[in-house]
């Protein structure tokens, strides 16, 4: 694709986009010293979608109106309401209905899914991360370790990047199996790196886990909604994530989990159990024995919170309409337009370590020039209510996201980045 340096361009690029239209269907945030919002960062917390008022309008107004008799009788009863989430989550991830279902939240579901398949032995007991793994997936992958009476940091391996370089490559990890998989009992490894944006080699981790009698768990907090997800096929042991990043769910809402079919077989009762992994036909017989439900569905635990739950009904349903091939189809060229007009006007100072060929949504910005301050030019960004995100030492992660970003967006955000660079040199 052919990129320009001016305003025409980026307009004739939204003119002809066939997803436009989807900008009008989420909420921005406010203007500030005059500027509309150029909003990047739906990496870390997507916009609102207008759809996610109404339905969680809807519950408070059904909960209003019908109290207890919710569950069974209002337009989405409650009893049922999670399945809402499963045709898309299983669209979006490439799985089958019954591997995935949402709860929890996604560092409560890495814990959940470890319990069942992290099942650390003397000679196997070993998680391996990579070395700049999310702080969330870190503790709790050591606390696992700790939790079965092992050393964490013994009990921890790093796949870390080569000297002087961000990206992670399979075949350092292939070593390193080589070299102590008999010792490892789970790759805990993330679908997109969120620190450098690298879509990471899933199918590729997952047939070295097997290779080598590893589990394998994935966490696609910055995978889903974003890039391809073939999780039937790729067959990981589990795989979880949150909703509130390119899913635009809202706050804290609530997460999504994976369990491959060979993985929740009825006889396997490796989960820890609460009513809602009840079989639903006669949980509310109470009985003292468990009927375990079928699926990924086994590992919920309590009733679900409805008000959390209704914005990812919503988000989903936006998801959905749009498609993810199409989400997909403008994604590589909004991103791509971004990275060349970066590198057009500041090639000398502002470079990526996003691999061009191996991304999503997000580049991630470092400032080459040492005459530069990067914190403040992160501050003045935001003094012109740009958002992008600011993350130690020195990186600027910016995400323009499909469903609601433009093309003028892009353009726009450049012309601010040039404001502020030329700002700052005064
Ligand atoms: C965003 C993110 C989290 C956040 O965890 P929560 O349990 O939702 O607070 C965890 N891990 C990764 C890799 C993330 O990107």
């Amino acid at each position: 694709m052919r990129y320009e340096d001016n305003r025409g361009f980026a307009a004739a690029q939204d003119r002809a986009d066939p997803l436009a239209e989807y900008r009008e269907q989420f909420n921005f945030p406010l203007e500030r010293n005059g500027r509309a919002p150029i909003y990047l960062c739906g990496n870390s917390l997507g916009l609102q979608p207008k759809l996610a008022v109404q339905y969680v309008e809807e519950e408070l107004r059904n909960w209003k109106n019908y109290a207890v008799d919710g569950h069974f009788h209002s337009d989405r009863p409650w009893i049922s309401y999670h399945r809402q989430c499963v045709a898309e989550f299983a669209a979006l991830t490439g799985a089958k209905h019954s591997e995935v279902v949402a709860m929890n939240t996604l560092t409560v579901n890495l814990h959940l899914l470890m319990a069942s398949f992290y099942r650390p032995t003397q000679e196997r007991y070993k998680i391996v991360i990579e070395s700049q793994a999310f702080p969330s997936d870190r503790y709790a992958a050591a606390s696992q370790i700790r939790m079965h009476g092992f050393d964490a940091d013994e009990g921890l391996l790093e796949w870390s990047p080569r000297d002087g370089d961000t990206r992670l490559y399979t075949e350092d990890l292939a070593a390193m199996l080589a070299e102590h998989g008999n010792s490892i009992a789970l790759l805990l490894l993330p679908g997109v790196q969120y620190y450098t944006g690298q879509v990471i080699d899933m199918g590729k981790v997952c047939e070295l886990g097997r290779t080598h009698g590893c589990k394998v768990g994935l966490d696609l907090a910055h995978g889903i909604g974003n890039v391809d997800l073939e999780l039937h096929d790729w067959a990981p042991d589990f795989a979880a994530w949150c909703t509130y990043k390119y899913l635009n769910a809202g706050p804290g809402a609530i997460a999504g989990a994976f369990v491959p079919e060979r993985n929740s077989s009825p006889e396997n009762l490796d989960q820890l159990h609460g009513w809602w992994g009840h079989d639903e036909a006669t949980r509310f017989k109470m009985a003292k024995s468990f009927t375990p439900a079928a699926g990924a569905e086994l590992w919920q635990m309590s009733n679900p919170p409805i008000l959390s739950l209704a914005p990812v009904v919503a988000s989903l349903k936006v998801f959905e309409e749009a498609g993810l091939a199409a989400i997909r189809k403008k994604s590589k060229k909004l991103t791509g337009f971004l990275d060349w007009l970066v590198t057009a006007r500041f090639g000398d100072q502002i470079g990526t370590i996003t691999p061009a060929d191996a991304r999503g949504c997000q580049l991630s910005l470092v400032v080459k020039d040492k005459n530069i301050n990067a914190k403040g030019l992160f501050d003045k960004l935001c003094e012109l209510n740009v958002t992008p995100d600011w993350r130690e030492p020195d990186v600027i992660r910016v995400a323009p996201a499909p469903l609601y970003n433009s093309f003028d967006d892009v353009f726009e955000f450049v012309e601010r980045l040039t404001l502020a660079l030329s700002e700052l040199s005064h």
